[in-house]
């Protein structure tokens, strides 16, 4: 035992589906745990959401935020946002929705977004800053003039870190390119630092053998769509990675094995691109694959084999071992009994 490896994993279940795709990827975890004998992961379950609102009037307790720093990762499931007229108005004033109080609070500036379609091989991933660009939300509106203007802030700083984590996350995850995707030939000012800084960054010994080249950002809207197979590792600003990553989505298997991270130099925090779909929450037949997947980019982050959980999802959804959202006929318990199953 003496050489067993301890990981604090704090899960967020939230709300809706979030519960059950979270409770069935931890019973994987656990199943994997025992696979691997070195390594031990220990669990520490910390509140988010509307149920958590409604009975203690925060939907982000601090100690959630506290229990979060506490811990090597955080493992999140989906949190349903309160319709402005289901709650009351001392409520509705002091909501803070919980995954934009950790990205701020934990500085998780980097959003990670694979794309995976297992009929195709659509494999890329698009790695989009987090805390500038256009979402400062910085507005004025000039009543005389009657004009408005948002402001967008990129910086020498903010630009090198989103950058280097895309070279970095290259080399650690065995991919061989990293795109900028930019609009420097209108933004020369903006885009222009994001871009000469993504080339400064690309000369830098640590990444030879990894090909940097830079697209347009509507080239690139255009091409996620007729040859997704150019691009490898991609490193955008806000709004664009916003927007892309929307649109690479659709590429995908649907939202059911879309994964995501978001991670800072010292925090990172996995979930599903997907929300607590209160439409079919309760039901039994939410799709695990996606938060599974999130595990696996957890694991990765760890530096922990995850060959296995990814192959097990991949082998459950070729074999068509899948929920009713990828036309399969098994519950959420049945498709993680496979997918355990297929970790050995
Ligand atoms: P929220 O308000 O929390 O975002 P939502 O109703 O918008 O919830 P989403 O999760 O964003 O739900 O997804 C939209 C629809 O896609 C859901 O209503 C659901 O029917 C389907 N869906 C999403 N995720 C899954 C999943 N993991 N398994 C099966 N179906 C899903
Ligand atoms: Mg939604």
């Amino acid at each position: 035992m003496g050489n067993l490896k301890n990981f604090k994993i704090c899960v967020i279940k939230g709300d809706g589906i979030g519960v059950e795709v979270i409770d069935e990827t931890v019973r994987m975890l656990k199943a994997y745990e025992k696979i691997l004998k070195s390594i031990h992961f220990e669990f520490i379950e910390a509140k988010a959401g509307l149920t958590e609102l409604m009975t203690n009037g925060n939907a982000i307790p601090n100690e959630t935020i506290e229990i979060a720093k506490e811990c090597d990762a955080i493992l999140f499931g989906a949190i349903t946002s309160p319709k402005p007229t289901e709650i009351s108005e001392e409520l509705n004033k002091s909501y803070k929705s919980p995954i934009l109080t950790l990205r701020k609070e934990l500085d998780l500036y980097a959003n990670v977004r694979p794309t995976i379609d297992y009929k195709s091989n659509i494999d890329f991933v698009i790695i989009r800053e987090n805390t500038e660009g256009l979402y400062i939300k910085d507005e004025y509106y000039d009543e005389e003039n009657e004009f408005a203007i948002a402001k967008r802030k990129i910086s020498k700083k903010g630009s090198e870190r989103i950058i280097k984590f895309a070279f970095e996350y290259a080399k650690s995850n065995n991919r061989k390119k990293v795109s900028c995707i930019h609009k420097s030939n209108v933004l020369r000012i903006t885009d222009g630092l994001f871009l000469k800084t993504f080339e400064e960054i690309a000369q830098d010994k640590k990444y030879n053998g990894i090909e940097a080249n830079d697209y347009l950002v509507d080239a690139t809207a255009m091409y996620i769509i007729k040859s997704p197979e150019i691009f490898d590792v991609m490193a955008t600003t806000n709004l664009f990675g916003d927007i892309l990553s929307d649109e690479a989505s659709a590429l995908g298997g649907g939202l059911g094995l879309a994964p995501s991270a978001n991670i800072g130099d010292k925090y990172a925090l996995f979930e599903p691109v997907h929300g607590s779909a209160p439409d079919i929450a309760g039901k039994g037949i939410a799709n695990p694959m996606a938060t599974m997947l999130c595990c696996a980019m957890m694991l990765d982050y760890l530096k922990i084999d995850s060959e296995p959980i990814k192959n097990a999802v991949k082998r459950a959804f070729l074999e068509g071992n899948t929920t009713a959202d990828l036309s399969g006929c098994l519950t959420t318990k049945e498709v993680a009994d496979k997918i355990i199953d297929y970790l050995n």
